[in-house]
């Protein structure tokens, strides 16, 4: 009988015990499946005495092109104004997960007092910026074929919205000034500078004494430019506007040029214009840096359908800095692709999706072009 009470005492703990471990296994069910990363992508740090080596870890990602065409505007249009959030809410959260993330603002911001308007003289609402800027984006470039579109008053509104509303900017500039003003963003200690180029401007000529107005690839302006920010920055990234619209692999002038920003000291190559995704791949630079060029983005947000043209993403690669007396390494590892993909119905209704859930949005298939956009990005990565 002196034993009642205990075993009592044992039943009750028992059932606490299970209670708890159910909570738990519940609660972890429901993290896994708003889980998008692995925990190893998360920013990471380690300090290790006596040897007083530092490692600081991120990863940095960036999307294609933003091209708003008349369509996707006139969806977002509310009485005076514009509401773009809608479209990127289900890719908030992807795109929220790695330190840093760019993106190409292939349409100009030059707002309503310039004239809204699509194809083919694109001219985009700002209010694009503020829903790019809060679904995770940090920084975007502006050199590309439609960066001259209304002109120099377009470049000058642009520049001015997104320094109003904190959103960085590289690849077109209001002065000889602010293009020398070099682009650093600071993340867990480890300083990623952005430059960004672009082929041309759709054959509308930039005035020879504004030459600073939209940065058009040039070796000797590029070779410049790379070895001053290896000076301030840890990590340099290149977006550049290269390619044929809609060739799925990159051409041997790309590749050629990929490889000369590799050996010049370029560390990311994230590209875009195809309005496809070209794969991503490593460059030996000549110095032994295992550089990541990802030749094409594709669109990340369009009104073009059909032959992939609907179907983008967001490409991520993991930055590792260590620093010892000897000075400091740079690492990179891990590059991933998350696809995503546009949907509409009747050129309303357009939201950024991930591929991999777009079969609730009507795509036959989801899941099998999922798997194939996987491999397609990661086939030369080994
Ligand atoms: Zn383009």
């Amino acid at each position: 009988m002196k034993n009642k009470p205990f075993y009592f005492s044992l039943f009750v703990g028992s059932c606490l015990i299970i209670t708890v471990l159910l909570i738990i296994q519940q609660y972890q069910s429901a993290f896994e499946n708003s889980k998008v990363y692995a925990s190893t992508n998360l920013p990471t740090s380690s300090i290790k005495l006596p040897g007083k080596e530092i490692t600081e870890k991120i990863t940095v990602g960036a999307i294609g092109d933003v091209l708003i065409h008349d369509w996707i505007y006139n969806d977002a249009k509310r009485g005076n104004s514009y509401d773009f959030h809608p479209i990127f809410q289900n890719v908030k959260g992807m795109l929220q997960k790695p330190a840093l993330v760019t993106a190409n603002q292939e349409s100009i911001l030059g707002g309503k007092a310039l004239g809204i308007s699509g194809y083919p003289e694109f001219n985009s609402p700002q209010e694009v910026a503020d829903a790019v800027m809060d679904s995770g984006v940090d920084i975007v470039s502006t050199a590309n074929n439609h960066s001259y579109d209304k002109g120099e008053r377009g470049i000058q509104s642009q520049s001015n919205y997104l320094d109003k509303i904190g959103l960085k900017h590289v690849g077109s500039f209001t002065s000889e000034k602010d293009r020398n003003t070099l682009r650093v963003i600071e993340s867990h200690g480890i300083k990623v500078a952005f430059l960004a180029y672009t082929f041309g401007t759709n054959g509308i000529r930039i005035p020879a004494n504004k030459s600073y107005l939209v940065n058009i690839i040039n070796k000797d302006l590029m070779k410049k430019e790379i070895s001053r920010a290896r000076l301030d920055a840890d990590v340099v990234i290149m977006s550049i506007h290269w390619g044929k619209e809609y060739e799925r692999y990159p051409s041997a002038a790309q590749k050629e040029l990929a490889h000369f920003l590799a050996n010049e000291g370029v560390d990311i190559i994230f590209g875009s214009h195809p309005h496809v995704l070209q794969p991503m791949e490593w460059i030996t630079a000549r110095d032994g840096r295992k550089v990541l060029a990802v030749y094409s983005l594709g669109n990340f947000l369009s009104g073009q359908v059909r032959d992939y043209k609907d179907i983008g993403g967001l490409a991520t690669v993991d930055i590792t800095k260590s620093t010892t007396k000897n000075g400091n390494k740079i690492q990179l590892s891990n590059p991933l692709f998350y696809p995503t993909y546009v949907t509409q119905k009747h050129f309303k209704l357009y939201k950024v999706v991930p591929l991999e859930k777009a079969a609730s949005y009507g795509l036959s298939h989801a899941d099998v072009k999922y798997r194939e956009i996987q491999a397609f990005m990661k086939q030369w990565i080994h």
